[in-house]
């Protein structure tokens, strides 16, 4: 009983079956028409090769590499008739060049971060600039602005977030401007839409999320433990703090840099982002921190969002990520720095059996317009995961119904060249990953980053504009 979306009428490629990989296939089984016999999984480990036998499929046991990229995907991407559809899920594998190769071969293609060959995180000859997301996503859009218009369909960076939280904000959008009674027509271009949030007097967008979920166990000493990619955590925890830079804002801390391109619609901190602490609002919690760590989405969001005139930018949202990761993620960070960033020896993912309950609380938030702030997003629980799909917890789910949507959207616009989830059609994507959300809910609250401030020692706080980042930023 669950709709069949689309067909994929050649073959399918998955590289990387790890959490996201995992989860994800039940989900493709249950929504596409495709042929069994050319659907590939390529992944150097086989710690899930149980699920893989389960469902009669074989592993490709290799790294995917910048050297051999082209003779192991070709023929797989190409077999039999049909258009191929190549699924990245993997970790140190070149975005960039991987949707090259797709668009020459011409098939479709999705992953769910702009991701480099091994290497590039830990790079020491790499500046703090050169190993930034402004610098990964501008590999992406290099590429496409140097493509023809016409070629196959190469979504960029479509899970939860980035990905689903792109949607959030133009739903959120709507709603507040629906509260507001301001009756302007729904944007059908990218300039309105960035017209329409100025005209709300959005500041700013958190994208806001709570992890609760909880382990039976408690977390072992020399464990990094996370809901989701421990790899891919540590390289973004360890990439400079990034933020999408507001035209409201009036003060900078004192180690921001700026990228060379004065048009670059973000700056960076010279820290590591899960060592910088900003003060956000989730339903659940209330008032909480997070992490500002670097994603796409921190750049994504407010570049779509900016109103230009005469090429100047006039309005922009500051935009990052205030994330508040599982408390075993947060222990396993305090760890690994406190330990002079010695990665742990253990890296691990917890899946759906390992962990107790609680809910992963991911949305966005819009401060600073005249109704104050309003989070829009998903609460979906574990034990609710449970009974949706199977493989996977409830930060899986979020990530594997959007990396759903945008295949169904692919299938859908086979055309469109390389597109960034700002760009996609929101409403059909939240339409088809709904079922798999849990609750998806809006929430005004008045609360500011000046609450209960200054308490009981003395601060630099900007009282005259509540939303400054300067407020915002734990110092
Ligand atoms: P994971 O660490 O559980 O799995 C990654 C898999 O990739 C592993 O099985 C690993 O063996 C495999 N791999 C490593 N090197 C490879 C190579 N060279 N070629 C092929 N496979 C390789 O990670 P995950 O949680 O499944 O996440 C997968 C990707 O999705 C990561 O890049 C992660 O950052 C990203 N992600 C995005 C979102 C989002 O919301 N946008 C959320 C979660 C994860």
């Amino acid at each position: 009983d669950h709709p069949v979306y689309a067909k994929i009428d050649g073959p399918i490629v998955m590289i990387g079956f790890g959490s996201i990989g995992r989860g994800t296939l039940p989900l493709i089984e249950r929504h596409f028409e495709f042929d069994r016999e050319r659907f590939f999984f390529i992944d150097p480990s086989d710690h899930n090769k149980h699920i893989l036998d389960k469902h009669g499929y074989e592993l490709i046991q290799k790294h995917v590499t910048k050297e051999n990229y082209r003779e192991l995907l070709t023929p797989l991407l190409t077999k039999g008739e049909g258009r191929g559809f190549c699924v990245n899920l993997s970790v140190d594998t070149g975005s960039a060049d991987l949707i090259a190769l797709c668009q020459e071969l011409g098939v479709l293609y999705i992953d769910t971060v702009n991701e480099p060959w091994l290497g590039f995180y830990f790079d020491k000859n790499k500046g703090p600039s050169e190993r930034s997301n402004y610098a990964l996503r501008q590999m992406t859009l290099d590429l496409r602005a140097r493509s023809p218009k016409g070629l196959p369909t190469a979504v960029s960076t479509c899970g939860a977030n980035p990905g689903m939280v792109s949607f959030f904000v133009k739903q959120a959008a709507l709603n507040i401007a629906a509260d507001l009674n301001l009756n302007t027509p729904e944007p059908t271009n990218r300039e309105e839409w960035a017209a329409l949030l100025r005209q709300i007097g959005v500041k700013g967008v958190h994208i806001a999320e709570r992890d609760t979920q909880r382990t039976t166990d408690p977390k072992p000493r020399g464990v990094f433990l996370n809901t989701w990619s421990v790899e891919g955590f540590i390289s973004e925890g360890l990439q400079p703090a990034e933020l999408g830079w507001g035209t409201h804002e009036t003060w900078m801390p004192e180690n921001a840099k700026t990228h060379d391109d004065p048009k670059a619609p973000a700056i960076y901190l010279m820290q590591p982002g899960a060592a910088t602490k900003v003060r956000t609002w989730c339903p659940t919690p209330g008032p909480q921190y997070g992490f500002l760590v670097t994603h796409n989405e921190s750049i994504s969001i407010p570049d779509y969002f900016t109103v230009w005139e005469d090429g100047k930018a006039v309005y922009r949202p500051t935009c990052h990520y205030a994330y508040h990761p599982a408390d075993d993620a947060v222990l396993s960070w305090h760890e690994l720095f406190g330990a002079e960033g010695k990665v742990q020896d253990t890296l691990h993912v917890l899946d759906e059996d390992e962990l107790v309950d609680g809910i992963d609380e991911l949305g966005v938030l819009l401060y600073g317009h005249a109704k104050g702030a309003y989070w829009y997003g998903s609460q979906l629980s574990l034990e609710e995961t449970r009974t949706l799909a199977p493989y996977q917890n409830a930060t899986g789910l979020q990530v594997t119904s959007a990396i759903l949507a945008g295949m169904v959207w692919a299938i859908e616009n086979p055309n469109e060249g390389i597109v960034e989830t700002d760009e996609m059609d929101f409403k059909r994507c939240l339409e088809i990953q709904k079922p798999y959300l849990g609750p998806v809910k809006g929430y005004y609250t008045d609360w500011t980053p000046l609450e209960n401030r200054p308490g009981l020692f003395p601060e630099d706080l900007d009282e005259s504009d509540p939303w400054q980042f300067r407020n915002f930023l734990v110092r």
